[in-house]
């Protein structure tokens, strides 16, 4: 049930992870770092465990950790959630996306936008939900979406909006005349927006803006973070949701029937990690955006035409120079080849339009720079 082409089979990361493990291949293709983050947030969960904090805590999250989540939309961009009305914990981003999803749709004459390629949770959840998926085109190099586009994809069935930013898999990040434009829509057509913003703070010309603080947004906006990427904790899933109240309860509904609650002593280190200083949080933008750059000029050197991201933990790389026609059967051989892993855009795109991205590849450069180093050397074998 979950999608025209199988997405109940393995997920593209499952399957590629799998075989950087069989090959001993470098993996640039499942996002997720091999450094541990800031030391404060692992001390405060070991911390934790040893104090006994190994119950179910509360539904929403634990005080200090809405809290913490509340000033950080304060300190970052000028929101003033409520911690105990407009912010809740969920397990990870991803089941903030499920949850809100489930919540929001009403039933299958609802439609939900997304842009495409769009991560590859967001048609599962939106089949989930019944409704019906509706697309907006990123074409390349640029990856930004023509506003006629949207505007044709927006209608009076339209139930959400949903938007991440900055972009998985393209590192695209919106523009501001984009931004007014989906809040100008969803006004319009009474539609809601979700924001997806796991990667707000790996952006490498900042800084981020959140739709939720456009005027008129706020009301009809669910937020949706996680701590994954920030403090280098995927395996946490730690993540969270903030919005007016009414759409929070919404959500929680749900999400009390899928995970109740969890990560009682992740909870307390994530709160740590919300409050260390501006500083990390630059930091964080400032070593990334090094590592895209060493990555991008690898790419170019084994051949491929490289789309610079302005965001997120992943680079697109254009494979047809290279003679490949198709992306996913490029990176099924990769490995073998020259010993590195990456994903096939193909895997973030319908099956219908496959063809527009049929060469296109994502490397992730959310790994440590000897590693990327390394991995560019072997793709110059391509050249
Ligand atoms: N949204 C996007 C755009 C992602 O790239 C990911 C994966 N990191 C998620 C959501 C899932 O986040 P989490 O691991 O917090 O569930
Ligand atoms: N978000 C990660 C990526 O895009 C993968 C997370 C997962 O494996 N579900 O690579």
């Amino acid at each position: 049930m979950l999608g025209e082409d199988g997405r109940s089979a393995p997920t593209i990361f499952a399957e590629m992870s799998a075989l950087a493990v069989r090959t001993g291949a470098i993996n640039l293709g499942q996002g997720f770092p091999d450094e541990d983050g800031p030391a404060i947030v692992l001390e405060t969960a070991r911390r934790a465990i040893a104090d006994g904090v190994n119950q179910y805590p509360p539904g929403r999250g634990i005080p200090e950790l809405c809290e913490a989540i509340a000033e950080h939309q304060h300190r970052f961009y000028g929101l003033r959630p409520d911690p105990q009305r407009n912010v809740l914990v969920t397990a990870g981003a991803t089941e903030a996306l499920a949850a809100t999803l489930l919540a929001l749709v009403d039933g299958p004459d609802d439609e939900v936008v997304v842009f495409e390629p769009y991560y590859d949770a967001y048609a599962a959840c939106v089949a989930l939900s019944g409704a019906r998926l509706v697309t907006v085109p990123l074409r390349p190099p640029a990856f930004a979406p023509d506003l006629d586009d949207l505007r044709a994809a927006v209608g009076d069935r339209t139930r959400l909006i949903l938007v991440n930013d900055p972009h998985n898999p393209t590192g695209a990040v919106l523009d501001a005349a984009t931004r007014a434009e989906i809040v100008r829509l969803a006004e319009r057509h009474d539609a809601l927006i979700v924001t997806d913003e796991v990667y707000e703070h790996l952006i490498f010309d900042g800084p981020h803006t959140p739709i939720a603080t456009l005027p008129g947004a706020w009301e009809r906006t669910v937020s949706i973070s996680s701590a994954g990427k920030t403090f280098s904790t995927t395996g946490w899933k730690i993540g969270w949701v903030t919005g007016p109240a009414d759409l929070v309860d919404a959500v929680l509904a749900v999400k009390q029937f899928l995970t109740y609650a969890g990560g009682a002593p992740f909870q307390p280190a994530i709160a740590a990690g919300l409050r260390l200083p501006d500083a990390f949080f630059t930091g964080i933008a400032d070593t990334l955006r090094a590592k895209r750059d060493l990555l991008a000029d690898g790419l170019r050197d084994a051949g491929f035409a490289v789309s610079p991201a302005a965001g997120s933990y992943f680079t697109l790389a254009d494979a047809a120079g290279l003679g490949a026609r198709d992306a996913a059967d490029f990176c099924r051989a990769l490995p073998e080849r020259v010993g590195v892993v990456a994903i096939p855009l193909t895997a973030f795109v319908t099956a219908a339009h496959r063809r527009d991205y049929a060469t296109l590849v994502r490397f992730a450069a959310c790994k440590r720079v000897e590693v990327i180093a390394e991995a560019a050397r072997r793709l110059r074998a391509l050249a």
